[in-house]
């Protein structure tokens, strides 16, 4: 075990291969298409005939080809993004995907004859013994069934759909990433991308971000017709689509999606719209932190003095190593082999990709973490974030490939949480007003714009949907809509202007999915409940976690969690994360 010098820590990814020029790469893309090839000779338009025992060997070849497939491109992507402009990773990862995409090709009838077997059979193969640890992924599977149409009718769809959708998706994009904002910094005029000026909304300065949520505003409003014209289309195009299929309503397809029913994710709307008087509590602590006496709509990401301490990447390890030891020294030990076996990639380099991630590979392969840490105390928490999903996926090893992957629900769980241990330990060692102040500023600022923010989209994007069923919808009508949730949110605790009016046309999750945005909002309340449970129980809470995070994708997220005690019907459940966040706030108003 070679211990690195942490401020230079660079992942070893020669746990997959060597190097991009290993000659396994070439040999496991080979048998990768073999394995495939192989598959349909035996299977293909014969699933339909095969008894549970035959049908889980073939789930289990099944999920060795994804072992096989996916390694290479993981590798591949893992070195593309330690370094972009390298050509060999380039090409390896464009030569992996392609030879995935295709070995999955040739498999795609196993969906599709699994997906057509009458029901009674399917049923009797969900009770099968043989296939009990598959029953989730086959019930899954067939969760769209009813929905789908004839094969003809798919593929005149899907092809339609490069045309129709996909094309006003791509064009939404094309145009809003060509906006360029002008806006004075430091004196100078600047042309700034979206990117760049949304970055200024938490400058300290608050003239600049006035500036820049001007400048933004103004940028969105000028391309208004266009912008406007792709979301009454997209709108209007899913409303086809759920009609076609007969989907009880425009919803759904999601929520289905994330195996939830339909009434749990409004009853978790509805709670958090209950509860919006938090966030303006939060704003109001805000405004009278900065003292301003007219809070604006450019004052809400502003940064509180405090936050400005750099922070070595050595204490950073040690202090989130600390946050993960007090809770429970497994998860410790696991964070520890991170940085020890160099399965981390810390610092910014010229030609890396930007942000952070975690990739959580293959049940046979532990998981890699990339960083840019700047010192900053956000990249603390960003560490404390990644590592969380590190042992997240660490857990869920146990699991087969077809478990592996926690649903959307529960991507964020581990992640959050880990977050919150960490806040948790930095408050108790923090002496300093301002730093703790800040911290907390920092916090509940990320609460309120994933769940209340999220929730407030939501209604918004309902709104628009069903009044795009009645025709047309003119910019301004959608700008009305959106400024009503807003001033829901908010109250009176943020002052808005006119240019406000059009934030939507800037949020590409109205355009690219439908109805996503109630995800983040569910993922952040689910762990805060989580925290509160923690906080409530102490020890007796931590093995049932640890179980929760173990099981992967092996059954709905519901269940999961029942599983553990906790149920999501239960409204008063939801409740629990709000009396945490309550008691956040206490902590901050008692610092101001
Ligand atoms: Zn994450």
């Amino acid at each position: 075990m070679n211990q690195a010098p942490q401020e230079t820590l660079h992942w070893d990814l020669t746990d997959l291969y060597s190097s991009p020029d290993d000659s396994r790469l070439g040999d496991d893309m080979g048998r990768a298409a073999a394995l495939a090839e192989q598959i349909e000779r035996s299977y293909r338009g014969r699933l339909s005939s095969l008894g549970a025992v035959d049908l889980a060997e073939a789930i289990a070849l099944y999920e060795r080809l994804i072992e096989l497939a996916y390694r290479p491109q993981m590798y591949a992507q893992l070195l593309f993004a330690g370094q972009t402009t390298d050509e060999k990773a380039q090409a390896l990862l464009d030569r992996s995907r392609r030879e995935t995409t295709e070995a999955f090709n040739q498999v795609k009838f196993f969906e599709v004859e699994l997906k057509k077997l009458p029901e009674e059979q399917f049923k009797a193969l969900l009770e099968a013994p043989g296939l009990a640890s598959y029953r989730h992924f086959l019930a899954a599977m067939r969760r769209f069934a009813p929905y789908t149409l004839s094969e003809a009718e798919e593929q005149i769809s899907e092809l339609k759909n490069l045309t129709g959708r996909a094309a006003f998706s791509q064009l939404y994009t094309e145009v809003s990433s060509r906006l360029r904002i002008p806006v004075e910094v430091e004196g100078k005029s600047k042309e700034l991308t979206v990117a760049e000026a949304r970055a200024l909304r938490s400058s300290p300065d608050r003239e600049l971000r006035r500036r820049a949520t001007d400048g933004l505003m103004h940028a969105f409003e000028g391309q208004g017709h266009v912008l406007n014209f792709c979301f009454n289309t997209l709108f209007q195009d899913h409303a086809v689509e759920v009609k076609l299929r007969g989907y009880p309503s425009a919803c759904e397809p999601t929520y289905l999606e994330d195996e939830l029913p339909e009434e749990l994710v409004e009853r978790l709307l509805d709670t958090t719209e209950r509860h919006y008087p938090l966030a303006q509590r939060f704003m109001r602590l805000k405004a009278k932190a900065l003292q301003l006496s007219d809070f604006s709509s450019h004052d809400v990401l502003a940064p509180l003095p405090g936050s400005e301490r750099k922070v070595p990447f050595e204490e950073a390890r040690e202090t989130v190593l600390e946050a993960f030891r007090k809770f429970e020294p497994g998860f410790a030990a696991i964070a520890r082999e991170f940085f020890e076996r160099r399965w981390i990639d810390a610092m910014p380099q010229p030609g890396k990709r930007d942000g952070a991630f975690c990739s959580g590979m293959l049940p046979s392969l532990h998981p890699y973490v990339l960083l840019n840490y700047n010192h900053r105390i956000e990249d603390v928490s960003t560490l404390a974030h990644e590592l969380g999903h590190g042992v997240h996926f660490y857990l869920s090893r146990r699991n087969t490939p077809v478990n592996f992957w926690a649903a959307t629900p529960m991507a964020e769980t581990a992640s959050v949480f880990a977050e919150l241990l960490l806040m948790k330990r930095l408050l108790e060692a923090e002496k300093d007003r301002g730093a703790r102040r800040s911290l907390l500023s920092l916090r509940i600022e990320d609460i309120v714009a994933t769940v209340f923010n999220q929730v407030s989209y939501t209604r918004w994007e309902q709104r628009a949907h069903a009044r795009r069923e009645q025709g047309v919808l003119p910019l301004e009508e959608l700008a009305k809509l959106w400024m009503e949730e807003r001033r829901r949110l908010y109250g009176d605790s943020v002052q808005l202007f006119p240019r406000d009016r059009f934030g939507w046309l800037g949020i590409g999750h109205f355009v690219h999915y439908r109805f996503y945005c109630y995800s983040y909002a569910l993922g952040q309340l689910l762990v805060l409940a989580l925290f509160r449970r923690y906080e409530e129980e102490g020890a007796p809470f931590i093995p049932r976690y640890q179980e929760l995070l173990s099981s992967g994708c092996s059954d709905t997220p519901q269940r999961l969690l029942s599983r553990i005690g906790i149920e999501l019907e239960d409204s008063s459940f939801w409740e629990r994360g709000f009396h945490t966040l309550s008691g956040l706030l206490d902590e901050f108003e008692a610092l101001i």
